[in-house]
């Protein structure tokens, strides 16, 4: 650790934080721009916010911030969604849409998807506010410790680009804090929470502790069944694909006494907003459960088809745990 290359100020990351919520936060206690910091930092010729840095983030930033901050790269790592590799999906893919990751849909620097969600009284306890990595996860659709809905926009409409809260601000001496809302200026922490009606209980119970195990980065937490998640996953690709789901949704409904929702054009799972996929998840939980029981049930009574599982998936972990129980 070259010591002598501290920067002045070098904030730890907080609980579960994501590396470009790190950065940010870096750069204003060191009363600079983010975008000066990032020059003076990874030099003017990589630009870093082009991309999505929590995900595909290059060794030269992280080895930066590691030698400058003083804190290991074994930590620096969990700071990005490599955290979920072999506990939610295989590996990380460098373009595309992947599983459980919502995307942000970057347009030059600006995030225009609403892959970033946040739960306002996370935010609002928050001594600092800071953006949790737990938070780009699909799945993440409430949160476990408020048991409040996660949002994924501010009421006015916009995406969470905390990257962009100091621009076109020239003149200002105080940095904005990270949940101000680059595009209105309000408080990310003042969205209304809706509390959850998690019903029915099965499905409640197992989501609940999924979600725990996720927000504690999977320290002193007991495993996450990966199989379970990669046939949770498989259902909610059905549930949401109009050629595939037209009996199974009526048949879980009917059964579990959730509404009927229609979900129009055809998407994956991951573009869905954080209610739809609530909603989808919500499904999915009570047919998938902790045994196969219900879904054997479903396919005996024709509301699913046993080839449908297999739809689209190279993932050979689906295809061994189908062979063994299906
Ligand atoms: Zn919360
Ligand atoms: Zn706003």
């Amino acid at each position: 650790m070259l010591t002598g290359e501290l920067w002045p100020a070098h904030p730890h990351t907080y609980q579960g934080e994501c590396l470009s919520s790190w950065i940010v936060r870096t750069a204003h206690h060191n009363g600079l721009k983010i975008q000066t910091f990032s020059d003076l930092s990874f030099g003017k010729h990589n630009q870093i916010w082009n991309r999505d840095i929590d995900k595909l983030a290059p060794s030269f930033v992280l080895q930066t911030m590691s030698n400058r901050a003083a804190i290991s790269l074994k930590e620096i790592n969990k700071t990005t969604l490599k955290l979920y590799i072999n506990r939610l999906f295989p590996a990380l893919k460098p373009s595309g849409i992947m599983r459980w990751i919502n995307p942000l849909v970057l347009h030059h620097r600006k995030h225009t998807g609403f892959g970033m969600q946040f739960c306002p009284l996370c935010l609002l306890e928050d001594s600092e506010p800071y953006f949790r990595i737990a938070w780009r996860l699909s799945l993440y659709t409430f949160c476990p410790i408020h048991q409040v809905m996660m949002e994924d926009r501010c009421s006015c409409g916009a995406s969470v680009n905390f990257h962009r809260i100091e621009l076109g601000k020239a003149n200002q001496f105080a940095p904005s804090t990270l949940d101000e809302c680059y595009q209105c200026g309000l408080r990310l922490g003042g969205v209304e929470p809706k509390v959850i009606q998690l019903l029915p209980k099965s499905v409640y119970t197992i989501w609940n502790r999924v979600l725990g195990v996720i927000t504690r980065g999977f320290v002193n937490s007991g495993p996450i069944n990966y199989e379970r998640l990669i046939l949770l996953h498989q259902i909610c690709k059905i549930i949401v694909s109009p050629r595939f789901n037209q009996k199974i949704i009526k048949y879980i409904c009917d059964k579990s006494d959730l509404p009927v929702r229609d979900f129009g054009i055809n998407r994956y799972f991951e573009q869905f907003d954080v209610n739809e996929r609530h909603y989808i998840l919500q499904l999915a939980w009570w047919l998938v459960g902790n045994t196969n029981k219900k879904l054997k049930e479903s396919i005996r009574k024709n509301a699913m088809q046993n080839n449908y599982l297999y739809r689209d998936s190279r993932d050979k972990m689906l295809h061994y745990l189908l062979k063994q129980n299906f």
